[in-house]
């Protein structure tokens, strides 16, 4: 209930307001010929009736949540959960798509490139083991895509450490005590919030510095690559008239700008800390913007529920994102986002299709009434007819061709 489509609210105030109109129309076409005009009562009664059964209003009130079902229904046979008819409606107005990079528009499954380790202190110089360990020990706990990665890739060097009092910086990366020492491993950021002098990496990929409090020890980098269909999927958004499609991360600048342009990208923001991504979003809204927020929420859940229409990635996202987001994606494929739309568009046209047919069926049908044109068989069309009408094309939003 809480979740009624605008177009829902507005034909409840519309009943309203519709209801007494129609009936003092159908008293006064019963009373005031009759009465002031020597009217065959018979005849009036007559017309008057029919005026109220033209005017009966269930075409609509039938139609118009059966479409948003219907559409909600082909949602999520394509593996799309619209949590209500309002965000299927404001998806069908969204301008502006604004994206989340890791796991998003990347795969959010990162290769291991190499690791650099300064001063080393590494038991086994080779591989820097040691520093591998640190590393994963401190990424134990992390939901973050990265984390994942670190943990997949050399977790197994860190089964015997001992991580205690784990933390998390939204935007920047973890920290933990591993075997009685507190280590920090993240980005730039967080070497520049704890105050230790850092190289960066010259390495083209999405680095984790790991330092201690007072010393840096060095940093492991890896590539994440973009999804195969996310450039598919920008280009149909744009084709189906989405004005901008902008990407928000809080990786680094170089990685941002590779992975937009070949994801053809509008426009890119780096180095975001999670509240910048809400001011952006909120930003873009202040312009007049409807704007759509995907993203795996992870550090992004502020986001996702800020968004006019928040999609959240089902697979790999969080379920604080799964909570906050309006849309989710069942598996992560970015060209749901354009199905949904074009599901969401098309349920939209039959809404207003159906609204538009039966009104104006039904003031002709009044006014022909009135005027004793049409009997009470038309008057049944008007009411019957129209509503059955109505009804077989809210169901064409259960079929929408090539998704
Ligand atoms: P995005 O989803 O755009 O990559 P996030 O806000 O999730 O943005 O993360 C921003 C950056 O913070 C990441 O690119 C990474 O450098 C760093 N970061 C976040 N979480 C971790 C973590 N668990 N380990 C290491 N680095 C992290
Ligand atoms: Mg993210």
């Amino acid at each position: 209930q809480d979740s009624k489509s605008h177009t829902e609210k507005f034909i409840t105030r519309f009943a309203r307001i519709y209801t007494p109109i129609v009936c003092g129309i159908a008293l006064a076409l019963v009373l005031i010929p009759p009465l002031f005009f020597g009217g065959d009562w018979h005849e009036w009664i007559y017309r008057g009736l029919s005026a109220l059964v033209v005017s009966c209003p269930c075409a609509i009130v039938i139609s118009v949540p059966l479409s948003f079902f219907g559409g909600l229904g082909t949602c999520s046979r394509e593996g799309i959960l619209v949590k209500g008819a309002d965000h299927l409606e404001t998806l069908a107005r969204c301008d502006v798509g604004v994206f989340d990079k890791t796991g998003t528009i990347t795969s959010g499954k990162f290769e291991f490139v190499r690791c650099e380790c300064v001063h080393c202190h590494c038991i086994d110089k080779h591989n820097h083991r040691e520093l591998l360990r640190i590393i994963a020990a401190c990424e134990r706990l992390s939901t973050h895509p990265i984390a994942k990665s670190i943990c997949l890739a050399f977790g197994q060097f860190a089964d015997d450490c001992v991580v205690t009092d784990a933390k998390n910086y939204a935007g920047m990366g973890v920290s933990a005590v591993v075997d009685g020492v507190r280590y920090y491993a993240g980005n730039e950021k967080l070497m520049q919030k704890i105050g230790v002098p850092f190289t960066e990496t010259q390495l083209v990929g999405t680095a984790v510095y790991c330092c201690t409090d007072t010393e840096f020890l060095g940093d492991i980098v890896f590539a994440d690559i973009i999804k195969t269909d996310s450039r598919e999927a920008i280009d149909r958004l744009h084709h189906m008239g989405m004005k901008q499609a902008i990407m928000l991360t809080g990786d680094r600048e170089s990685i941002a700008a590779d992975i937009a342009a070949k994801a053809g990208l509008d426009g890119y923001y780096a180095k975001l800390l999670p509240e910048e991504k809400v001011q952006r979003v909120q930003a873009l809204q202040q312009q007049g913007h409807t704007v759509l927020y995907a993203g795996d929420g992870i550090n992004d859940a502020p986001v996702l529920s800020r968004a006019d229409v928040g999609i959240a990635m089902g697979a790999l996202g969080s379920d604080a994102a799964i909570e906050a987001a309006d849309v989710v994606l069942m598996d992560d494929d970015p060209k749901k986002i354009v199905k949904a739309i074009k599901i969401s568009r098309k349920c939209m046209r039959i809404v207003y299709e159906n609204i538009y047919f039966a009104l104006g069926i039904k003031a002709i049908c009044l006014v022909l009434g009135a005027l004793g044109i049409a009997n009470m068989w038309m008057a049944i069309f008007a009411d019957v007819g129209v509503m059955v009408i109505a009804v077989l094309n809210a169901i064409r939003a259960l079929f929408v061709k090539n998704l």
